[in-house]
């Protein structure tokens, strides 16, 4: 796909541990402006000049600045200045915003969906994702999150739409409309992807607040709350509620404040979610409504 220089050097000979090294020293961002949508550049010799791939002579530029570089209107000598003191570490993000419309987006949590909702996931009263009112007619509604990891430390934040990959993160990559954070080598923290003006997608999430573990992939949305059961939900589709998954140290609500909660799912999965917990008896009518005994509903095997 990508054509050789004179050398025979292709961008696509560039290995992915090259880029990451890369992304980690720019924190996850150009690192002239902070943005975090870019590439990875050559600085000088440029690439049509290079011999090869050195990652010490090379840096993540958005393609606004790295156009000023080609044009002659930023000076190599600044973007080498730039890539020893990169914007994204002296702020601790890099950023961009996110495309939202004048209807309510549609969150989508692994397998769940939630859509004029006020809060998506709320954990002990702190909001976790959430969704502001346009500020004016018109104008869009205001994506808000934070996220965190398993150690609890947030790693990726939106503020009113705009969305900040935090530097600390081991590594961070957006390749298109997707945006995957990872804490080390194959422990993915986060992953979401963006269908604007209408959904986002949380395809993978793994963190923890205030004591409770939040999981979710394609499969399951799974709660460990800090008093240790286990709640697991399927294909649950929220609109209208006030809160769509409210966590509080004792008790998990699905749907909250008005609105419906429908399933939609297809056979296999389940339409309420499955409690796990070791402290019920095995003979007791089971929690999540169904009728019947635990040990033949959500505590089968
Ligand atoms: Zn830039
Ligand atoms: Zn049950």
């Amino acid at each position: 796909m990508s054509s050789a220089n004179k050398f025979g050097l292709r961008r696509s000979d560039l290995t992915s541990d090259q880029k990451r090294t890369i992304r980690q020293q720019a924190g996850f961002g150009c690192v002239v402006c902070g943005n975090a949508i870019g590439d990875y550049e050559h600085i000088a010799p440029e690439f049509s000049q290079a011999a090869e791939h050195d990652v010490g002579k090379m840096t993540f530029l958005c393609v606004q600045c790295h156009g000023k570089v080609t044009r002659g209107q930023f000076s190599k000598e600044s973007v080498l200045t730039f890539k020893e003191n990169p914007t994204p570490l002296k702020e601790g993000f890099s950023f961009e915003a996110f495309d939202v419309g004048s209807t309510s987006p549609k969150i989508h949590f692994g397998p769940m969906s939630a859509v004029n909702c006020k809060w998506a996931i709320r954990v002990n009263q702190r909001p976790v994702f959430w969704i502001n009112e346009p500020e004016g007619v018109g104008g869009p509604f205001r994506l808000n999150a934070e996220m965190r990891n398993v150690t609890g430390k947030v790693i990726f934040s939106i503020i009113d739409n705009e969305w900040r990959i935090r530097t600390e993160n081991w590594d961070a990559e957006v390749i298109g409309p997707r945006i995957s954070i990872r804490n080390g080598p194959r422990q993915i923290a986060l992953v979401l992807r963006t269908a604007p003006p209408t959904d986002l997608f949380i395809e993978h999430m793994d963190m923890s607040v205030e004591g409770h573990r939040l999981l979710c992939d394609g499969k399951n949305f799974t709660v460990t709350t800090a008093s240790g059961y286990t709640v697991q939900a399927q294909n649950l589709k929220f609109d209208g509620c006030q809160v769509a998954v409210e966590i509080a140290d004792e008790a998990i609500a699905f749907g909250s404040g008005g609105g419906s909660v429908s399933f939609s799912g297809t056979t296999g999965t389940r339409a309420s979610p499955r409690i796990i917990d070791p402290k019920i008896q095995r003979n007791v009518r089971c929690p999540c409504g169904s009728g019947r005994r635990y040990k033949h509903c959500c505590g089968a095997f």
